[in-house]
């Protein structure tokens, strides 16, 4: 939360007195587009640092009920806690993903696809507000990993 808040604060701030913006001089529209999608990313973290503490509390329940559970029902639980770990490993991760997403709103590379440097499509960036690349470039990239 100290994160979130104290980022929240410094980007509302800046944005205030940005007028250029990825190396363009801003129009106001594109700040209050920025700003749509700087609340969108801090909702999303929010969402996703309160799932987190959800399946740490599920783990830790889980953790003590494996103590008292008779050998058979161990394995059951422990299939439980895969699962639960496999959520906790994916927003962990999407966390990380959200961070990633406000600094580059700081740095004013927001909205700039990583692999050819043109500007990501507004309704890409309003699925997926963490998109990295433009829809060219992810269809490309989807490809390469098959
Ligand atoms: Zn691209």
């Amino acid at each position: 939360m100290y994160f979130l808040t104290n980022l929240a604060m410094e980007i509302i701030d800046w944005l205030k007195d940005v007028k250029i913006f990825n190396g363009k001089e801003m129009a106001a529209m594109d700040k209050n587009k920025l700003v749509h999608f700087t609340k969108k990313l801090l909702t999303e973290y929010e969402r996703v640092q309160k799932e987190l503490g959800y399946l740490q509390t599920d783990i830790a329940e889980l953790e003590g009920t494996s103590l008292v559970t008779e050998y058979e029902e161990k394995s059951s639980i422990e299939e439980q806690k895969d699962y639960i770990l496999n959520f906790l490993t994916h927003d962990a991760a999407e966390l990380k993903e959200i961070q990633l997403a406000l600094q580059k709103t700081l740095d004013g590379t927001y909205g700039i696809c990583e692999r050819c440097g043109q500007t990501i499509e507004e309704d890409r960036l309003e699925a997926v507000p963490t998109g990295r690349y433009c829809k060219k470039c992810e269809e490309e990239l989807e490809k390469e990993q098959r």
